[in-house]
């Protein structure tokens, strides 16, 4: 059930903790016995023994979007993230933790410079590598210094019970991900390797959900050092085809309680997919992002953000449209199978066993640049992504009617 969140890494006194990759290429936090001293700290900071549990009174729900259409363009969503960052550091000279690029390997990193945000922006859905920063965090916070931290629900509950003997602990700012889950960092290696053979180049950036054709049809879009970059659908034979389809997902993600609407987050922020719903002026097709302001503190902030944003409150039908709040994922059967193919197989022989390319997601690659050249090209979009939208609705009806959770 082990998160990999890092809290029991960073709290150990005698660095008895060592985060080891295991075979699925997750992290797993190892204790060197000759170092132990058998303080039991790292059994009490650990959120899956114990979470933290924040007490909130209500939360607050909003479609957000930002000002700044360049940042916009670059986020997932409608922004949040950047308003927030740029808030941290230019109005409380804070220092901002996402999740932001190291080569192409996906780390939190922290930053006091507005010209870092937007290597943070948008979503990365490989789970990232925290490395020493909740006790950066930590040693800032002692140090007076505001933090924010954006990352998945199971990281932010992990800093909060570290941190929270910390006397300076309101400084700290949390923003968690409704989220889906996080992908195996080793089969996203695998997959960066398979692309810089196969076109003899070095990748430099990959945006798993870019929004060049529109908010309702993502792709993945992969950047070289030196040609130009390619495009992957999202139903074709890609990486993230087999995070949608639950195979590479770490397993304390299947049943995870950190993904429920209890937070221990000030902000939890998500896709506004159906935003036109609700707030038919913000379905621009360049995003929105739905923010729950669950904290005193979070809501102080929102007050203040406010003229920096294009936001509406929101009443009902948030949870339904967003995946990540609904624990409907199953352990695939064969994930073990799965596993072991990773393990003796090339990527291409993965793919084509696992992803198959079938002709539906062919028709779909070759028709949606054609569809792009067209000046009615939002509104087909739009007409697939409600379509998509009522398939998934009728899925987790059907799941909840069936008793899973
Ligand atoms: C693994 C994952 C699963 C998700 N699942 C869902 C879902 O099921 N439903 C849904 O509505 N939204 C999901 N999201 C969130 C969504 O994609 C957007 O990130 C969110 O809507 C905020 O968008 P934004 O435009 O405001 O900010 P963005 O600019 O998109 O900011 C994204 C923030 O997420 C952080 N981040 C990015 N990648 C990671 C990572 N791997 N680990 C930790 N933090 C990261 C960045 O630091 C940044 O602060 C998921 C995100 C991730 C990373």
């Amino acid at each position: 059930m082990c998160t990999g969140c890092s809290a029991c890494y960073s709290i150990c006194p005698k660095s008895a903790i060592e985060m080891k990759t295991d075979e699925e290429g997750f992290q797993y936090p190892e204790i060197v016995g000759s170092k132990c001293i058998e303080c039991n700290l790292c059994s009490k900071v650990c959120p899956q023994i114990e979470p933290f549990v924040a007490l909130h009174n209500s939360t607050n729900k909003y479609a957000i979007q930002s000002t700044d259409e360049q940042l916009r363009a670059l986020s997932t969503a409608g922004g949040f993230f950047s308003v927030l960052a740029d808030y941290v550091i230019s109005d409380c000279n804070g220092v901002v933790f996402g999740a932001g690029f190291d080569g192409v390997d996906i780390v939190h990193k922290g930053t006091e410079h507005k010209d870092d945000i937007p290597d943070m922006c948008g979503s990365k859905y490989v789970q990232s590598y925290l490395g020493d920063v909740f006790s950066h965090i930590n040693d800032l916070l002692s140090q007076g210094r505001c933090c924010l931290f954006v990352g998945t629900p199971c990281q932010v509950n992990g800093l909060k019970k570290l941190v929270q003997n910390n006397k300076n602990e309101h400084l700290l700012i949390t923003t968690d991900l409704i989220c889906y889950g996080v992908s195996s960092p080793g089969i996203y290696k695998k997959w960066i390797n398979f692309l810089q053979k196969k076109y003899k180049d070095n990748v430099r950036r990959v945006v798993f959900r870019d929004k060049s054709y529109g908010y309702s049809a993502p792709n993945t879009r992969i950047y070289f050092q030196e040609r130009k970059h390619i495009e992957q659908n999202y139903d074709s034979k890609s990486m993230l085809r087999m995070f949608f389809a639950g195979y590479n997902m770490r397993p304390s993600c299947y049943d995870c309680e950190f993904r429920s609407l209890v937070r221990a987050s000030d902000f939890t922020i998500g896709d506004f997919h159906s935003v036109g719903d609700q707030v038919p002026g913000f379905d621009d097709e360049l995003g929105t992002t739905a923010v729950w302001v669950h904290s005193e503190y979070g809501k102080e902030i929102f007050e203040l953000l406010k003229q920096k944003i294009r936001w509406e409150p929101v009443e009902s039908g948030l949870s339904s449209s967003i995946s990540g709040s609904n624990k409907i994922l199953k352990i695939p059967k064969n994930r073990e199978e799965f596993f072991l193919d990773v393990k003796n197989c090339t990527y291409e022989q993965l793919t084509s066993k696992w992803v198959k390319n079938n002709l539906k997601s062919r028709i779909v690659n070759l028709v949606k640049p054609v569809i792009n050249k067209l000046p009615l090209k939002k509104h087909v979009f739009k007409l697939v992504k409600k379509y998509k939208q009522k398939k998934y609705e009728k899925r987790v009806r059907k799941a909840n009617e069936g008793g899973h959770s």
